[in-house]
């Protein structure tokens, strides 16, 4: 018989750093466009699965000599690689018990026919097969997927936090007609604590001190600072107006634009993992702090 559990071995097995399964009951009220139930309406479970950004990626940045690492390792290959082979092995082993399995990959800004910025479609290149349906592709929040599957929270950065790592993983899903126990939302200490760090030290201003976001999900009400994902794209980028950010920019050249992580996720990961490291929030402990020296800034 297959279980919660079984699958959840399965997927630690595979390298997942995280796992929860979510019931579909808990996306009632979600706009139709980003419903997972449309994908399968037969769904039981939504399993999310997480990995870790390596601390260690995010060494260079901090010290400004090798920006990378976390760009590959910390970003692009764990979206495009590790994740997708769990989604692909562990879908196997669902599918191997009798139950169908539809993995998704964090990978919605290569494959879809829609595009999204600043919480708003930005280009349909699609259109409903018919008028009760949305518009392939459904685009499924990890963020909303993990806080349904009993991970962790989402901060005030719009991040997700976990008690694990705080800021630092990525998520990717499997829908399947398996009906697995779901795990209770995430009831432990609050992680977030507002200290507001995220947005003071965002070199992009990304992220709004005064606007908020709120939604309801699964009877709760989640808040988080509005995001200006085009100033954030920006600033990890070093495109134009923000090209002062970018120490490696010669001429702007299109090549460009996805090798840098320029800002280095400043705020919403580096001040906000040593934040919460220094409060002792994060299971994933260190024996040297993060920050060991004045850090940079560029002007
Ligand atoms: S930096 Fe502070 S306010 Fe921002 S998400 Fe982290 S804990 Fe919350």
């Amino acid at each position: 018989m297959l279980t919660a559990k079984k699958v959840k071995d399965v997927a630690r097995k595979l390298g997942a750093d995280l796992v929860g399964i979510a019931s579909l009951d808990r996306f009632e009220g979600a706009p139709k466009q980003m419903d997972p139930r449309y994908i399968n309406p037969d769904a039981k479970a939504l399993v999310v699965i997480g990995l870790r950004i390596p601390r260690g990626t995010l060494r260079g940045i901090e010290e400004g000599t090798y920006f990378l690492s976390y760009s590959s390792q910390g970003y692009g290959s764990i979206n495009m690689i590790y994740n997708p082979f769990i989604l692909y092995h562990l879908t196997r082993f669902i599918e191997d018990h009798g139950y169908e399995a539809t993995p998704i990959p964090n990978d919605y800004y290569n494959w879809p026919a829609i595009e999204y910025g600043n919480g708003k479609m930005k280009k349909n290149w699609s259109r409903p097969v018919s008028p009760d349906k949305p518009a392939p592709d459904v685009f499924i929040h990890f963020r909303i997927a993990a806080f349904c599957a009993g991970l962790g929270e989402i901060g005030y950065s719009k991040i997700f936090l976990t008690p694990e790592f705080g800021p630092r993983q990525r998520f990717a899903c499997i829908l399947t007609d398996a009906p697995l126990e779901p795990d209770p939302i995430y009831d432990g200490p609050k992680i977030c604590d507002r200290c507001m760090l995220c947005a003071k030290e965002c070199s992009a201003n990304a992220i709004s001190t005064k606007e908020t976001i709120k939604v309801k999900v699964a009877g709760r009400e989640l808040e988080w600072g509005k995001l200006d994902v085009e100033a954030c794209t920006k600033g990890f980028q070093g495109l134009k107006p923000y090209e002062k950010y970018n120490p490696f920019l010669g001429e702007p050249s299109p090549a460009i634009i996805y090798s840098r992580a320029i800002e280095g996720a400043r705020g919403c990961i580096r001040a906000c993992m040593i934040h919460l490291e220094k409060e002792g929030k994060l299971k994933n402990r260190f024996v040297q702090p993060f920050r060991r020296r004045k850090a940079w800034k560029m002007e």
